[in-house]
């Protein structure tokens, strides 16, 4: 967690300088003052962005509290306090996990049910950081705190279910987070437990761990050795006879506890270790750390140690016999009481050189190490197996994991599918909506057009109909002229002739503008035209031309297609007429038609050996009124084509050329099935 450096505002060095008037005031004060401190931190809080500055005031006043006895109820309600000012906003949220620290700690002094029941919520708020933060050290602490929760919970000796899960749980978060401290604050709670279940080889096992994991330069690693070469030195005094390697472990834990640790910690191990010299007759040596053991503990051990050490042998035996006799001593921790007053009487007697009594306390011993034993290995045996539910637990969340996270990923497949279908939908929606659009324009430009071919056709009418009249007048008045003057000079003839055929062309060109004009025309009704029947008429009209040019016409079998009769009379008719009007000047005509087919067309192919067209001219020649061969002896009007094309669309089919210039020209003319 990162935290922000402070920024000294005047209001906040106001309220820092109270609080330190407050602690000068109240060093000596009774735990009413002390409260009184609990607004003011609170409203320091509220100012200071320093969090380890506030932290660091937070534990002392945990500390003084605990001093002066202060109601460890009054350091929850001002955690409460501080925990709802953070929910309303005014207190920076980054302190929300040092507060909640504070809490479980002034709840786990409490020492009462209220009092767990508060540092449980504080653990659980923390693990609900832990979780979504995804801090592994962070959960490993709110685990940790929650094992000890319930750790205290169960009876003396006795280790329950959440304990060892929660134990477990820290175990995996501390590992996982690879924060050494983490994991040695792990190994101390294992150790507990170990000792609880009296698994001395995994009490070992742990201890040396710890010792292969704490840094030797790191102080706050220290305090996790000092237990680690206790439980080491005990084991190798206890059940080794190893008095070296005991020595080493106990005086080395001794030192570290006298550097690190308060004076309760240290007269721990100096018990040890005069309980380490008494057995092995070393009076003069356990003389220094009868000083250290100044808190003597509850039961009477030390002080018995002591008077032994004293060669008091009487007040020894007087202060632990008790322990053999005394109701009350149940459970795991009776069992071990009275094994150690077995061994300290043992010893007594040995010293003694009373051997009978020694014998009867070794049995004695003997027998309670047996009870232990079998305790051991039932707790273990509900602990291995609590192990393994633990870890079917574990596995089956994985696998729930694993199958959530499968879920997931299908889900998110197919929700990636179903955004392409949407995508997909959406890009065709718009481009039907586009085509739609575009088909209304098109139906637009189809109408104008249409319109425009209605006014095309009623102008050609019109003015077919006004020019013809005219026209046939023109025509008929020459004839009369040159009837009626046979003298006419040679010149006024030609006139008239050029007057004549002027006009057959200005007819022709009607006929032609009348014919463009109609060609557009949606074709009503399709029929079955058979093309051959067709050729013969269009062959008959020809007749004359073919003959006059000397024209060749092969034509094979050609098919019947569905389309309008007359509308492709005047196609097969235009196209023939070009390839005999466009006759090569060296060429008699030759013009061969075939027929094929595809799987959705009929072709009728019109093939010659006239002029032939340039390649860059063929797209040109559909275009109204194009003309590439002019010449006086070719008549024409340069919308022969374009009436072409305009049927062959009007029954959906099209027209290709190709052709080579003084070799010949290649129509082909597709009908659809
Ligand atoms: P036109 O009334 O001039 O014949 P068309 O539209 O029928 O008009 O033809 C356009 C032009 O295409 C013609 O002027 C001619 O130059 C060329 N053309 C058409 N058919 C042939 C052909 N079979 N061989 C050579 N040239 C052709």
């Amino acid at each position: 967690m990162m935290y922000t450096k402070a920024t000294f505002s005047p209001h906040w060095l106001c309220y820092k300088l109270l609080f330190l008037f407050l602690i000068f005031l109240g060093y000596g004060c009774e735990k009413s003052e002390v409260n009184t401190l609990i607004p003011v931190l609170i409203a320091e809080c509220e100012c200071a962005s320093d969090i380890t500055e506030v932290h660091a005031q937070l534990l002392e006043l945990k500390d003084r509290a605990i001093k002066r006895k202060m109601d460890p109820q009054k350091g929850i309600n001002c955690a409460e306090k501080l925990l709802e000012k953070i929910r309303e906003g005014s207190i920076d949220p980054e302190f929300e996990f040092l507060v909640l620290k504070l809490k479980h700690d002034f709840g786990i002094n409490a020492r009462t049910e209220q009092g767990l029941t508060h540092s449980k919520k504080a653990a659980e708020d923390m693990l609900v950081i832990g979780n979504k933060t995804g801090l592994d050290n962070v959960r490993a602490n709110a685990y940790s705190r929650l094992h000890t929760n319930y750790a205290m919970r169960s009876r003396d000796g006795e280790v329950s279910k959440k304990e060892v899960e929660y134990l477990l749980k820290a175990r995996m978060a501390a590992r996982a987070s690879g924060d050494t401290a983490e994991i040695l604050n792990n190994l101390q709670h294992a150790q507990i437990m170990a000792m609880k279940l009296m698994d001395q080889s995994r009490l070992l096992e742990l201890s040396k761990e710890t010792l292969s994991l704490s840094s030797p330069t790191n102080p706050d690693h220290q305090k996790y050795k000092v237990f680690a070469h206790k439980h080491i030195g005990y084991h190798y005094y206890a059940f080794e006879d190893n008095y070296e390697l005991a020595q080493e472990h106990l005086l080395e834990g001794h030192r570290l506890a006298k550097e690190y640790l308060a004076p309760v910690h240290v007269s721990i191990l100096a018990s040890d270790l005069i309980a380490l010299y008494s057995s092995n007759n070393y009076p003069e040596k356990l003389r220094p750390f009868i000083q250290d053991v100044r808190i003597p503990g509850q039961l009477p051990f030390d002080e018995a140690y002591i008077a032994y050490a004293n060669k008091e042998y009487q007040k020894a035996e007087a202060l632990v016999s008790p322990l053999l006799t005394t109701k009350g001593l149940v459970g795991n921790k009776g069992l071990i009481l009275r094994f150690h007053a077995a061994e300290m009487l043992r010893l007594i007697h040995k010293t003694q050189e009373d051997y009978k009594e020694a014998l009867k306390f070794s049995d004695l011993k003997n027998n309670l190490q047996d009870s232990i034993n079998q305790i051991s290995l039932r707790s273990q045996t509900e602990v291995l197996l609590h192990e393994e539910q633990i870890k079917v637990q574990e596995e089956a969340l994985i696998q729930k994991d694993i199958s959530i996270r499968n879920l997931i990923l299908a889900l998110s497949i197919i929700g990636m599918q179903v955004f392409l279908l949407m995508g997909l939908f959406i890009r065709l929606r718009n481009r039907k909506r586009s085509l739609e659009e575009k088909g209304q324009i098109i139906q637009a430009q189809n109408e104008e057009l249409n319109s425009a071919n209605q006014n095309l056709e009623s102008f050609a009418r019109v003015a077919s109909h006004d020019l013809r009249s005219p026209l046939r007048n023109i025509h008929f008045y020459s004839e009369i002229l040159e009837k009626n003057l046979p003298k006419l000079s040679g010149d006024i003839q030609e006139y008239l002739q050029i007057i004549r055929s002027s006009v057959l062309n200005l007819d022709h060109l009607l006929d032609d503008i009348l014919s463009y004009s109609r060609a557009a025309e949606k074709i009503d009704q399709f029929e079955p035209v058979d093309l051959n029947n067709l050729m013969a008429r269009i062959l008959e009209n020809f007749e004359t031309d073919i003959q006059s040019r000397g024209a060749t016409l092969d034509m094979e079998i050609l098919p019947v297609v569905l389309g309008h009769e007359a509308r492709i009379y005047q196609v097969l008719q235009n196209l023939i007429g070009n390839s005999l009007k466009y006759q090569n000047p060296d060429k008699n005509p030759v013009i061969h038609l075939s027929g094929s087919q595809t799987e959705f067309s009929w072709i009728v192919n019109i093939q010659d050996n006239c002029i032939g067209i340039p390649a860059d001219r063929i797209p040109d020649i559909f275009q109204e009124f194009t003309r590439i061969h002019i010449g006086a002896d070719i008549p024409g009007s340069g919308l022969g084509l374009s009436i072409v094309l305009r049927h062959m669309q009007a029954h959906g089919g099209s027209v290709e050329v190709d052709s080579k210039p003084g070799e010949g020209s290649h129509f082909s003319l597709h009908f659809p099935k």
